[in-house]
């Protein structure tokens, strides 16, 4: 264990998200002089099993001060690391566990740990003089020579819980997967939210900004607003085919009740049946090469049955190629990853650090989707900030895919950036993620 790397100082303040709610930032000062800062992301459809943020929940900003979080940091938080060894991101974050004692990391707070957790990780990088995803990468030996830029999801019409249910589905997302570098796929993403602001303008129907950046359309269906999305990479000047697919947060959960599945937007109900033959339908019928939580959070029967049809191929008519992804399903938790594993319910984890509550607890998650011979994606949060650790857990972890939401407004695109950034000084030590996530030698 390095020497110098031990924790001087620690400070928790109130800061502000996308959202515009409160949110916990942390800042790690090193005996060496290593700083790190992070901030918490907020999920808005959060899965039942995730690590919860401790909210004032009094009158003040809608229930969600984070004043107590804050005084975690700065009291127990603080008092329960000072001195320890900022290199050692497992002590650290075990320490946390035990600090919070619960099981929801009610206690101290969700926000509170993933903010100290991530800032720790922050300094330990800056005191050993490396950005944090080359600090991340030289603890890993396993990892080949080349570094891997991550293919990105982008949203370019968000709906469900971030745009108060006028679009049934939570995310309209596009990857670029043909592209040959980060910065192609970036400007493949432009022209495709260009061209998809252009469709829904000539027609009226562009409403708003949803809360992850994404247009937020009135269209009069949920198919509506697929087939726009293929339009829109059409008309940008791409095949749907060979070089953009299309990725749906379906969300479900949001959408379940004990009636069945209820698509507001078409005043539909659909019991379990017919909601699984409309997930299958939509996979046959458009170029989708990921579909993220298409059923209730605890079906796990019914993500199983249609992970058994994507992998034969037959009736998918996809070959096996179509990821099919668990977030609420597995909310960043090794044992739901086990189950799943278990029951073949899903073949990608989204891992997302808050849900997990720390770092190396996200780790975990990761290592145990690599294990079952699963894709990753590591994912942002609906209420985000600045905050790029996620960008650098991508490359430093050798997490192949990053969804940050859309090709707009700053909390988004200051992740975006940092990545343009990150390959532009990389150059040839890097190599884009291209290739259809899954069956990536059909493609490019
Ligand atoms: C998601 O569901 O994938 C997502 C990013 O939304 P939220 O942060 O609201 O859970
Ligand atoms: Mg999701």
């Amino acid at each position: 264990m390095k020497n110098g790397f031990s924790i001087k100082k620690i400070s928790g303040r109130r800061v502000w998200d996308s959202r515009g709610r409160p949110t916990v930032e942390t800042e790690v000062l090193l005996n060496n002089g290593g700083f790190g800062r992070s901030i918490a992301p907020a999920g808005a459809s959060t899965g039942s099993g995730e690590a919860v943020d401790l909210r004032d929940n009094n009158q003040a900003c809608g229930g969600y001060g984070v004043n107590n979080a804050v005084a975690n940091v700065n009291g127990e938080i603080s008092e329960t690391l000072l001195g320890l060894n900022a290199f050692d991101q497992k002590h650290i974050d075990q320490c946390l566990i035990n600090l919070d004692g619960t099981e929801n990391r009610g206690r101290i707070g969700g926000n509170a740990m993933i903010a100290t957790s991530m800032a720790v990780a922050h300094a330990a990088a800056d005191g050993d003089k490396k950005p944090l995803w080359n600090y991340l990468r030289d603890k890993e030996t396993h990892l080949s020579k080349k570094i891997v830029l991550p293919l990105p999801e982008i949203q370019i019409f968000g709906g469900g819980a971030h745009a108060e249910g006028h679009l049934d589905l939570q995310d309209f997302m596009v990857m670029p997967y043909g592209a040959s570098t980060f910065s192609e796929a970036m400007e493949w993403t432009a022209e495709i939210y260009l061209a998809a602001g252009s469709i829904m303008d000539a027609q009226g129907k562009r409403f708003g900004v949803a809360d992850e950046g994404g247009y937020w359309p009135v269209f009069k269906s949920n198919e509506e607003a697929i087939e726009t999305l293929v339009k829109s990479i059409e008309l940008a000047g791409f095949s749907t085919e060979k070089q953009v697919g299309i990725s749906l947060d379906i969300a479900a959960t949001q959408l379940f009740s004990n009636e069945g599945y209820f698509l507001k937007s078409e005043k539909r109900l659909l019991n379990n049946d017919q909601w699984f033959d409309l997930m299958l339908n939509w996979l046959k019928a458009y170029p989708i090469v990921a579909i993220e939580d298409p059923f209730v959070e605890d079906d796990f029967t019914r993500h199983a049955k249609l992970l058994a049809v994507i992998n034969t191929g037959v009736e998918s008519g996809k070959n096996n190629s179509i990821e099919l992804v668990g977030d609420d399903l597995l909310v960043t938790n090794i044992k739901n990853i086990a189950v799943a594993k278990e029951v073949n319910a899903c073949n990608t984890l989204l891992c997302k650090p808050n849900q997990a509550g720390t770092l190396t607890e996200a780790r975990l998650a990761f290592e145990g989707a690599k294990e079952n011979g699963w894709n990753t994606i590591v994912s942002a949060r609906s209420g985000e900030t600045e905050d790029v650790t996620i960008v650098h857990l991508s490359l430093g972890w050798g997490i192949e895919q990053l969804k940050v939401g859309s090709f707009s407004r700053s909390e988004r695109m200051a992740k975006w950036n940092e990545m343009i950034r990150l390959e532009d000084r990389l150059g040839s030590d890097a190599v884009y993620a291209g290739g259809k996530p899954l069956g990536r030698n059909e493609t490019s």
